[in-house]
């Protein structure tokens, strides 16, 4: 399928900048309340170049946001979420299938996991994009499906203790709240559904 470059990007986009308060609360529990702000800059910085993004081809599209999201976005999540965009362009072709997206997410993690020096279990925005890429790998691909899982990993990150980035530095203090990258990579995952399912 060719996806509509224009329509994902002002999806995500604008999931992100409307749920930017939010964001940084959860980042308030346990890291320095800057998420939501970051993440707002970024993806502010994306749609103001909307027009030069959505006329290139979906990979090149993927790298100019990776790009933005670099430059932008700052913090720890900046070059971890240019990390995901950057090789999700490398990766996928302009015409992507379902296998195809799940190899490149997959690849696309671990290279988050090499530059953030984390895996798994750690209490990151990994804890969502890890499994969602093995869910994807076996065929899940209904919407519907992929944004109720997002949430649910979303949630699993609450019980967690952090191990990596700065809710690591509260020890036993991080558990009980949701981590803030797992959230916006939770909110990324729900605008691609909507678009898939013709809800915007
Ligand atoms: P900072 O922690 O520098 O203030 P942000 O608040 O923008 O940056 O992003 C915090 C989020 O980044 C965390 O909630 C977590 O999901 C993610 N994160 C932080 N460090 C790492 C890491 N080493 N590996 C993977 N994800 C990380
Ligand atoms: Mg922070």
């Amino acid at each position: 399928m060719t996806p509509d470059v224009r329509k994902l990007t002002t999806a995500i986009a604008n999931q992100i900048i409307s749920h930017a308060e939010e964001l940084t609360e959860l980042d308030s529990a346990i890291g320095d309340a800057d998420h939501g702000l970051n993440m707002k800059r970024g993806f502010e910085a994306v749609l103001a170049d909307l027009d030069n993004i959505a006329s290139k081809p979906l990979p090149d599209a993927l790298k100019a946001i990776g790009t933005a999201l670099v430059m932008k976005v700052g913090g720890a999540s900046g070059p971890l979420y240019g990390t995901l965009f950057l090789t999700l362009g490398k990766e996928l072709g302009a015409s992507p299938t379902r296998a195809d997206v799940a190899r490149a997410l997959t690849r696309a993690v671990e290279a988050m996991k090499a530059r953030g020096k984390s895996d798994l279990g750690q209490k990151t925005m990994l804890d969502v994009l890890g499994p969602l890429a093995e869910a994807l790998a076996s065929a899940d691909d209904d919407p519907n499906i992929l944004r109720q899982k997002a949430g649910a990993l979303a949630q699993a990150t609450t019980p967690m203790k952090a191990t990596r980035g700065r809710a690591s530095f509260l020890g036993d203090r991080s558990i009980g709240h949701m981590d803030p990258g797992a959230r916006s990579s939770e909110l990324m995952v729900e605008a691609v559904c909507d678009v898939l399912e013709g809800r915007i």
